[in-house]
């Protein structure tokens, strides 16, 4: 069993309730927490400290404070390698060419309007569940 820590984009927002659908068809994941949040923009530029000195970091920081985001720990065996797969590649746009089903195929846009985030190791996931579910333990 291992936790990973998924958060709906600004951009899937509208869309909410079909990404969810995506987590539900996937069996073996359950979501164990959910929170809707207002990142506030010095949130978020803690949340994507590692990206501080990349050229797209405030656009990074003013995409993922544009409107409320979905905050969520899903649970199940190898969870954070089973959710990277469904999200799919970073850039929607390659996302729809290598993998046409996925979610940032299916609800995201670009490169940065990527509809969904995924942790993509065992320390982000602890970090990020921490950051948005601070009395969560991994299990
Ligand atoms: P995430 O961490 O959100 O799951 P990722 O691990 O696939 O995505 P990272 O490289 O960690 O991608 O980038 C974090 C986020 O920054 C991306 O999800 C995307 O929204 C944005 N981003 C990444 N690369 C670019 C870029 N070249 N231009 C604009 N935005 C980008």
């Amino acid at each position: 069993r291992q936790s990973t820590f998924v958060m709906i984009k600004p951009d899937a927002m509208q869309r909410a309730g079909e990404v969810i659908s995506r987590i539900e068809e996937i069996a073996t994941l359950r979501i164990a927490d959910m929170r809707l949040v207002a990142l506030q923009p010095s949130m978020a530029r803690l949340f994507y400290a590692e990206h501080s000195q990349r050229t797209f970091f405030e656009d990074l920081v003013s995409y993922v404070t544009s409107g409320p985001i979905l905050a969520m720990r899903l649970v199940g065996p190898d969870a954070i390698k089973v959710w990277r797969e469904a999200l799919g590649p970073t850039d929607s746009n390659e996302a729809r060419r290598s993998a046409p089903g996925s979610v940032r195929a299916l609800f995201g846009t670009d490169k940065q309007r990527n509809a969904a985030h995924g942790s993509d190791s065992r320390e982000a996931a602890g970090r990020e569940l921490a950051f948005f579910f601070k009395d969560t333990v991994d299990g």
